[in-house]
């Protein structure tokens, strides 16, 4: 069994430290796949013998994993017997269908320390008391992640998950949490209904926020998480991970970018081609998680576009830190020669006072997405209307997208249709279909 014992000294190594430990557990890791991975002995068959001294270079000589890989071949990556699965979440796949994730024992202690890592980073101590907003059920893996994560700093958890406003209006009254882990534009709800209900929340210090962005590409915050900071009077953290690579990426205290935990995984960032993008450059993000056992990976490519940065840190950690995310590669939208993704307009829409939902539907032909619609429920007294809307979204995203106005019940039916466990706003038409809206 695998020892995950946080030691605060290990995670202020020089970079030459980082490097040769994360050479050695590269190589550890390779070969683990190759001996117990049906899908990587395939791909590692010819490959000499791994060592610290060449892992690296090999890592860069091995094919990248996709999503697909994954849904084609699901059975072949699991790579622990089946007496050793201890827990089973789903992840979802590129087509909507939920993939399995199996984790081992070795893998929940890894996922635990991984969160304690990610956690002691922005500060949390023993004394907090941490209100998780987010589902522990509905096999995610992120809510039992931040639970197993709080223990492991010895922190107390209150799982209330996806529950109303008015239920975590009552535990933030009575329990007085002083963190609070939920996604930001419900974070935005709840802060807003704590002060029109007159509901004290000075006592909350924090807000990590999950799935969408607070920070713009030069990693200070965004409107849209500045208006959560001065709403709660809180500080506000991300963090980034993914079912698959069990690896999170939270900001420090510092707050400009997520930590890379450098004994959990490696971090690359490509561009289309596949090649290494350098610090500050956008592209895709690739992870090889270090240390796993159940589904073990090598360069999976998350889907996700961002960027890294390699200055130290004024926290004194040396290792990278992932820019915020700027949206999916399968979401990028191409309008008339621009590239814009869908959270940028989210973005926009939640700094825009008035607006209570909304969604985009694009319409891709042949897989390009050349064309969008926003729709949008607001408030009777905004004074909103479909112009200004438009006119909103081109100056923050630099393209203009027809605006629909839509009463309430009609967009959050459309973002809570059918059995999703999380909000959906992002949708793509065949281009042949109308855009309904
Ligand atoms: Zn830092």
């Amino acid at each position: 069994m695998k020892q995950f014992i946080y030691d605060r000294n290990r995670e202020i190594l020089s970079c030459g430290a980082i490097r040769d430990e994360q050479a050695q557990l590269l190589a550890e890791h390779i070969e683990y796949c190759r001996a117990k991975s049906p899908y990587y002995a395939k791909i590692c068959k010819d490959i000499p013998a791994v060592t610290a001294a060449d892992s690296f270079d090999i890592l860069a000589s091995l094919p990248f994993t996709s999503k697909d890989d994954l849904a084609g071949n699901i059975n072949q990556f699991v790579a622990a017997p089946e007496c050793d699965i201890r827990d089973i979440a789903f992840s979802s796949g590129t087509t909507g269908a939920p993939l399995p994730i199996v984790y081992t024992e070795n893998d929940l202690r890894r996922l635990a320390y991984n969160e304690q890592k990610a956690f002691i980073a922005c500060g949390m101590t023993p004394l907090d008391k941490i209100l998780l907003t987010c589902t522990m059920d509905r096999c995610f893996i992120a809510g039992l992640a931040y639970r197993e994560g709080v223990r492991a700093v010895g922190a107390a958890v209150i799982r209330n998950g996806l529950n109303s406003l008015e239920s975590h209006a009552g535990i933030i009254a009575s329990m007085k949490p002083s963190i609070i882990i939920g996604v930001p534009s419900f974070l935005k709800k709840l802060g807003k209904f704590l002060d029109a209900e007159k509901i004290d929340h000075n006592f909350v210090k924090k807000l990590i926020c999950i799935g969408e962005p607070v920070r713009g590409n030069d990693c200070q915050l965004s409107l849209p998480g500045s208006l959560l900071e001065s709403l709660w009077g809180a500080r506000v953290y991300s963090t980034y991970a993914s079912s698959e690579t069990i690896t999170s990426f939270c900001d420090c205290e510092a707050a400009c970018g997520g930590h890379l935990h450098h004994d959990l995984a490696i971090l690359e960032i490509i561009d289309d081609n596949g090649n290494p993008c350098g610090p500050g450059v956008q592209g895709e993000v690739v992870i090889t998680p270090l240390q796993m056992e159940g589904m073990p990976l090598l360069r999976f490519k998350t889907g996700d576009i961002s960027q890294y940065f390699d200055e130290q840190c004024a926290c004194g950690r040396s290792t990278p830190r992932l820019g915020p995310i700027a949206g999916r590669k399968q979401q990028m939208m191409k309008i008339n020669g621009t590239t814009v993704y869908p959270e940028t307009v989210f973005s926009c829409l939640e700094a825009l006072p008035g607006i209570i939902d909304y969604y985009i539907t694009a319409r891709s032909n042949d897989g390009h997405l050349e064309q969008a619609e926003v729709t949008v429920s607001v408030s009777g007294d905004s004074g909103l209307t479909v112009e200004k809307i438009s006119n909103r979204i081109a100056a923050a995203a630099r393209v203009r997208l027809p605006a629909a106005i839509k009463p309430y019940d009609q967009v959050y039916q459309r973002i809570f249709y059918g059995a999703s466990r999380k909000p959906v706003r992002f949708f793509i038409v065949d281009g042949r279909e109308e855009l309904k809206g």
